[in-house]
């Protein structure tokens, strides 16, 4: 069957693949699904992934299979299945278990292994081709009314991972009542950050470096969020003129803010959370003494995330459901631009950097 693959680390080496059909008795136990791939959805890390910054191949390949964001329909399962029959929609996981101990407590987001699995990343084929079989335990159900847009859901997983840190990093405060978050980045994962934060009841504003009004900053406002230009505006004068945020949700892939948005947007006791995967080699002058004294005098935390488990999967679905009934097609307004078919995976790759793009989806069949 049709693949699209990169030869990991190597510049601009994507291109069509053919893999061997996989069936669910190849997953010991009978626990294997056969899943038929609707669509997949492409984001930065399949950027640098095909610019050769990033990556692996699985053992045995000299190519990886692309596409973590996933959504499809069960088409067989193993004897020992239980949770899953042909025609349930499905979304896998993107991270496989390794064999730390947070990854036998089914926390592979927290593996502490040197080399981890991840669909379409690192050592694990992706989705972007026909079918793949995977154990069921890495499958979450999808509710048919989530059809047309659950190809967000890993997107979702990854903020809803976010959010949750922060809220478990705040215990530590025994009262911890936020009212207001920022989300710096207005891309995609901006976005979802700003739905998952609303449904939480926060007030949010969400820094972008684009001038209103374009789509970006009609979509924040749905919602009730608020729109900053960053050209218009710096993190200080918003801080003034909105509060101190005490919660910030980093995801712009611009490094230097880690060390700007504390200090400048951040309130006391807050926590900030930093979910960019910077591939690059951006080095920045930091006033460390400022940074660290206003760290200190502030109680602040600062925590990374990556990846989700399966929790965070199954909170993205209730959250997108919310959303759904609360500003319906939103989500949907997401998907900026659709490419069909495989073949056409070119295309779907101009699309990623087109100006205005926001998410970009392969749809690769229809049923
Ligand atoms: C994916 C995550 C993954 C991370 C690091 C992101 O694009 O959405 O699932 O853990 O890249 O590889
Ligand atoms: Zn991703």
């Amino acid at each position: 069957m049709k693949a699209v693959a990169v030869h990991p680390r190597q510049k601009d080496s994507v291109h069509l693949a053919d893999l061997t059909e996989p069936s669910a008795e190849s997953i010991p136990g009978g626990k294997g699904v056969l899943v038929k791939i609707l669509r997949c959805g492409l984001d930065g890390t399949d950027k640098e992934l095909v610019a050769g910054e990033y990556g692996a191949a699985p053992e045995g390949f000299d190519f990886l299979v692309i596409g973590h964001e996933n959504f499809g329909v069960v088409e067989a399962v193993g004897p020992n299945v239980t949770r899953f029959a042909p025609g349930d929609y499905v979304v896998c996981r993107v991270r496989r278990a390794g064999s730390s101990l947070y990854d036998l407590l089914d926390m592979p987001d927290m593996t502490t292994d040197d080399e981890y699995f991840e669909h379409g990343i690192s050592r694990v084929h992706g989705f972007l081709t026909e079918r793949y079989v995977e154990d069921e335990r890495y499958l979450i159900e999808i509710p048919p009314g989530l059809n047309k847009v659950a190809v967000l859901l890993e997107p979702v997983s990854v903020i809803e991972k976010g959010i949750t840190q922060a809220y478990e990093v705040q215990r530590r405060l025994k009262v911890w009542e936020p009212k207001r978050a920022a989300v710096l980045g207005s891309g995609t994962i901006g976005l979802l950050a700003a739905m998952g934060l609303r449904n939480r009841g926060l007030d949010v504003a969400v820094f972008g470096l684009g001038e209103a009004p374009y789509l970006n900053s009609e979509l924040v406002e749905t919602i009730g969020a608020t729109y900053v230009s960053t050209k218009q505006t710096t993190l200080e004068q918003a801080a003034q003129r909105l509060g101190r945020a005490d919660l910030v949700f980093e995801c712009t892939g611009f490094s230097p803010l880690v060390f700007d948005a504390p200090r400048q947007l951040l309130g006391k006791n807050g926590v900030m959370v930093l979910s960019s995967v910077t591939g690059g080699e951006r080095t920045a002058q930091v006033p460390s003494d400022a940074f660290n004294l206003d760290m200190v005098l502030g109680n602040k935390v600062l925590v990374g995330t990556v990846n989700a488990n399966r929790q965070h999967f199954e909170e993205g679905v209730r959250d997108m459901a919310v959303a759904e009934a609360r500003w319906p097609s939103w989500l949907g307004r997401l998907i900026t631009h659709r490419i069909h078919g495989l073949d056409n995976f070119e295309q779907a790759f101009d699309a990623l950097g087109a100006k205005g793009a926001i998410k970009v989806v392969v749809e690769i069949s229809s049923q």
